[in-house]
């Protein structure tokens, strides 16, 4: 609907639905304006554009509380996830990690992570439906896609570039209460034509709090599969010492909380020093994520942490961007310059 053809009359976009002061507003109004209605947001995003020359916006406020709105919008989401699936809206993005304990930083693996690319509310950080999927069960089924697209990739990559970069891909405390876990997973590699050393797993601390003997022992025959497991966001779910000791891991991934805290005004690593402690206690590779410049890394390297991600390497990357970062560490590694 363009308003161009009304002369000099300029156009008010309401978009509300129908309310008695509306209705009052549009009364004292449209002698003077050429009043479009919508309460539809993305048609009034299409309305805006087409008339964006000759468009004064009003936007009136929905008359929902914040609750209702959150709640519709995860009804959305949760309505769109089958299609989601089915269309390959969700992608796969990789963020690289890299040894820094020799001079030079050596890229190590990747992690996967998750984006939706939604056709009307675009590209959506995890975030935002994680923890939403996690509530009703629905992680089980785009986990597993993340894990399948992962896997692919990294033959891919095997097979094209005659690259091997191992992937990990987070694991949701919800998939550590199938049973089958460990034979889905099994299935996925040999599938995909790769070793279990190829995907590795993180797993969120406080998910080995859920019901701590039976996770344990899931993790447990992951491990005897071959599979390595990395304790994600660890440090802020208080987990028992003594626990620790005991569990079935191969890195800890301090959460990023600590980096921002150390990092930030107060500039205590204390946090950051006693992880790397007990990392080594354990005997297991410590990673730090969020990790967003030159200084945080030198500074995390003389605390002693073995692997950084973040920012300061690079970004989550689609994998296409992800497959140039790699050529080109390849091609400056020919020519020895990192
Ligand atoms: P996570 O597993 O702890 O992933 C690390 C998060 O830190 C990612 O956020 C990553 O983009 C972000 N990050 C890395 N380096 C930096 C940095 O230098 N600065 C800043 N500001 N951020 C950095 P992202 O991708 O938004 O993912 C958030 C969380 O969503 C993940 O935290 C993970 O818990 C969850 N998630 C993502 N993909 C999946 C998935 O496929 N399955 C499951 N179950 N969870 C996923
Ligand atoms: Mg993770
Ligand atoms: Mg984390």
């Amino acid at each position: 609907m363009g308003v161009g053809s009304e002369n000099d009359k300029k156009s008010v976009l309401i978009v509300d639905e129908e309310t008695v002061s509306l209705e009052i507003l549009k009364d004292i109004l449209q002698n003077e304006f050429h009043l479009l209605q919508t309460s539809d947001i993305h048609e009034a995003a299409d309305l805006i554009r087409k008339n964006r020359d000759h468009l004064s916006v009003i936007l009136l406020h929905e008359k929902q509380d914040g609750k209702n709105r959150h709640d519709e919008r995860s009804q959305r989401l949760i309505d769109g996830f089958e299609t989601a699936v089915r269309e390959e809206q969700f992608e796969v993005f990789y963020q690289p990690k890299f040894n820094i304990k020799a001079d030079i930083p050596v890229l190590t693996s990747a992690e996967a992570l998750v984006r939706w690319n939604h056709p009307e509310l675009g590209c959506i950080a995890p975030d935002s439906f994680i923890p939403l999927f996690e509530e009703n069960g629905l992680i089980r089924k785009l986990d597993l896609y993340v894990w399948k697209k992962a896997a692919l990739q990294i033959r891919e990559w095997k097979k094209r570039l005659k690259i091997s970069v191992p992937v990990s891909v987070n694991v949701s405390r919800v998939d550590l209460n199938d049973p089958l876990l460990a034979d889905h997973l099994k299935e996925l590699i040999e599938e995909a034509d790769i070793a279990p050393q190829d995907l590795l797993l993180e797993i969120t601390e406080s998910a080995y709090m859920d019901n701590e003997e039976e996770i344990i022992a899931r993790v447990c025959e992951l491990r005897s599969l071959g599979f390595m497991i990395g304790m994600d966001d660890f440090g802020v779910a208080y987990s028992n010492l003594n626990i620790i000791t005991h569990l079935p891991i191969d890195a800890l991934k301090i959460d990023r909380r600590f980096i921002v805290d150390a990092f930030s005004g107060k500039g205590d690593t204390r946090m950051i020093e006693i992880i790397i402690d007990i990392a080594g206690y354990l005997g297991v590779l410590v990673v730090a994520e969020g990790v967003e410049d030159r200084k945080q890394l030198q500074s995390l390297k003389n605390m002693g942490c073995d692997i950084v991600q973040g920012y300061c390497f690079s970004k989550p990357l689609k994998a296409k961007d992800f497959e140039v970062f790699l050529e080109e560490k390849m091609r400056s590694l020919s020519r020895k310059e990192i």
